[in-house]
């Protein structure tokens, strides 16, 4: 976290916008869009409003890594109980650098990394995303014995079906791992 240092902010003004107002992290400098009719004063409003929205943000994706080991403990009691001490990770986390891909999973340090637009899917999505990641600890290729694995699950396939449809929605992200 940045503390109480203010971040490079850059103001990007759309003819296009007409109310609504959006604000991104781009490396060090933060980007926030506004509609170009804004004043000055509702620009530096909107600004100051933005910044702390997405502190919020952040502050809560940094909380949540313990509510995710958790979340992957009640996980290897429900499905992985037979692999207890293979499947338990050795750090779960939330990132926001992964782009490309939902979940993935380092079998030699145990790390388990999930996707932050995860976050904002359905519980039982991010069950299917930690779980198919607890899974690859225990077995690190996509073979037969894996989605054995996985199909414990109950909802493994409407996961991945629904994991499919926001794909298809956005233009590059590519399938789950
Ligand atoms: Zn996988």
């Amino acid at each position: 976290m940045a503390g109480t240092r203010k971040p490079v902010v850059e103001v990007r003004r759309s003819q296009r916008r007409r109310r609504t107002v959006s604000a991104y992290r781009d490396g060090e400098r933060v980007v926030v869009l506004i509609p170009d009719q804004f004043s000055r004063a509702e620009e530096s409003e909107w600004v100051d409003r933005m910044l702390a929205r997405l502190a919020a943000r952040e502050g809560r994706l940094a909380r949540s890594d313990d509510e995710l080991l958790a979340r992957a403990n009640r996980l290897i009691d429900l499905y992985l109980a037979g692999y207890a001490t293979k499947a338990v990770p050795a750090s779960v986390r939330w990132v926001t650098n992964q782009n490309g891909r939902w979940g993935s999973c380092t079998p030699a340090d145990r790390s388990i990394r999930i996707s932050h637009r995860v976050q904002e899917m359905p519980e039982w999505v991010i069950d299917y995303v930690l779980l198919h990641e607890l899974a690859h600890l225990i077995v690190p290729s996509h073979n037969a014995r894996f989605w054995a694995l996985v199909g414990r699950y109950p909802k493994a396939e409407r996961a991945r079906g629904y994991l499919e449809g926001v794909a298809a929605a956005s233009s590059c992200a590519p399938l789950p791992t």
